[in-house]
């Protein structure tokens, strides 16, 4: 089904700073919709008028709504899902209780994430487990004949990234899901770059766990984050870094658990990011997932096919359709003077380096490309714009 795309005035008319300038960076932190700000400010003032205590408790039951709205965007109940303060800190929290023994085995992509990869790195080294890779087509996708093959009944974890953070390939992640929990791995799906993109569910997707951020294509403040996690697989992780939110303190030397997703989360947490987070997340979904992801996609379409057609311009992602992150390089111009000179065209671009994918930027022979995330608040005519000032560069 063919999803109508969104009106650019109706999306400009609530981001007023999408109007003067290109903004290209929803992949690193986007422009929160007005709502989004007046949520996070008013609730500050109102912290200052009346301390943070009484500013919660008048706020308490759309906090709690919360849940459901995340429930919502994740295909889940309110009890499957949890709020954090980044995705790093969601899918942190989920590695580390992922019971590990000696000899144990973890699987990873090519596209995994830098910060991701370091966890496995350290985590597993301490465990005494081994990361292992598995490899990728030319065209980027998991080799799903090679996955099969490696997985056995030592493979705890197979680590998997949605969209990759330096280009449009979408993995196909319910297949590998797949195949990884036949052979009862858990599957943790980074899924930072397309949450607040396109349609992110359990059902979609196949993964046991799901991780996602607010500041990206949700639209929502920086430090926020948010987790799902299947409740029927909730009672083979083992939470270690819990606090008064995710235990009762019992009796001197008891606690008592939760059994939610909610262990996951501490129980101090910023309530006016929080509620700016909600209001993202409410944003996100009367737009319709599927309407922005058409619109990324057309935005991302045409801003990719016009770099294309430039002579001295690579366009470098993978995929046979890809998503709204649009990765190149320009010969004989560094990325970082690419970002430099649209800068000054107030078009805002970023450079996205080998450490944040060393796994496929190593097999790629690259080490910086450019990165350009159209959001449906950009409208065609700055697209060719910035097609327009990459040609005269
Ligand atoms: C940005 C990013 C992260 C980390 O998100 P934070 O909110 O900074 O923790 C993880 N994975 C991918 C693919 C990313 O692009």
């Amino acid at each position: 089904m063919d999803a109508e795309l969104i009106p650019v005035e109706l999306a400009q008319a609530d981001t007023p700073a999408a109007i003067n300038q290109v903004f290209l960076d929803s992949a690193g932190s986007s422009l929160p919709p007005r709502p989004v700000v007046d949520e996070v400010v008013a609730h500050l003032r109102r912290e200052a008028e009346v301390g943070g205590y009484r500013a919660f408790a008048e706020r308490l039951d759309e906090f709690e709504a919360g849940y459901g709205l995340a429930a919502e965007l994740f295909g889940c109940a309110p009890d499957e899902v949890a709020f954090t303060d980044s995705a790093s800190r969601s899918w942190l929290a989920l590695l580390d209780a992922v019971p590990l023994a000696a000899g144990d085995r973890i699987l990873t992509t090519e596209v995994e994430y830098g910060g991701n990869a370091i966890a496995l790195l350290n985590l597993a080294k301490r465990a005494g487990a081994t990361v292992e890779l598995v490899p990728s087509g030319a065209d980027g996708r998991i080799d799903l004949h090679a996955l099969r093959d490696t997985l056995d009944e030592r493979v705890k974890l197979v680590s998997l990234v949605h969209v990759p953070t330096n280009g449009g390939l979408v993995s196909p992640v319910a297949d590998a899901a797949a195949v990884a929990k036949d052979a009862g791995a858990l599957v943790l799906l980074d899924a930072c770059q397309s949450i607040g993109q396109m349609p992110v569910t359990f059902a979609g997707t196949g993964a046991d766990m799901i991780t996602g951020t607010g500041r990206k294509w949700l639209r929502g403040p920086r430090g926020t984050g948010l987790l799902a996690v299947r409740r029927s697989v909730l009672d083979r992780l083992e939470p270690r870094l819990i606090d008064l939110q995710g235990a009762t303190w019992t009796a001197p030397d008891e606690i008592t658990v939760r059994a939610d997703a909610r262990v996951f989360e501490l129980w101090e947490n910023s309530v006016a990011e929080r509620l700016g987070l909600l209001a993202a997340l409410r944003y996100a979904l009367d737009l319709g997932l599927d309407r922005i992801a058409a619109t990324v996609t057309a935005r991302a379409d045409r801003l990719r096919t016009g770099l294309a057609a430039l002579p001295r311009v690579t366009v470098h992602d993978l995929g046979t359709s890809p998503a709204g992150i649009v990765s190149f390089t320009v010969d004989g111009v560094a990325p970082d003077a690419v970002k430099a000179a649209l800068a000054e065209r107030d078009v805002t671009v970023t450079v996205s380096r080998v450490t944040s994918t060393r796994y496929d930027m190593t097999r790629r022979g690259l080490e910086q490309v450019v990165r350009a995330s159209p959001h449906y608040f950009v409208a065609d005519g700055q697209v060719d714009r910035t097609v327009d000032a990459v040609a005269r560069l």
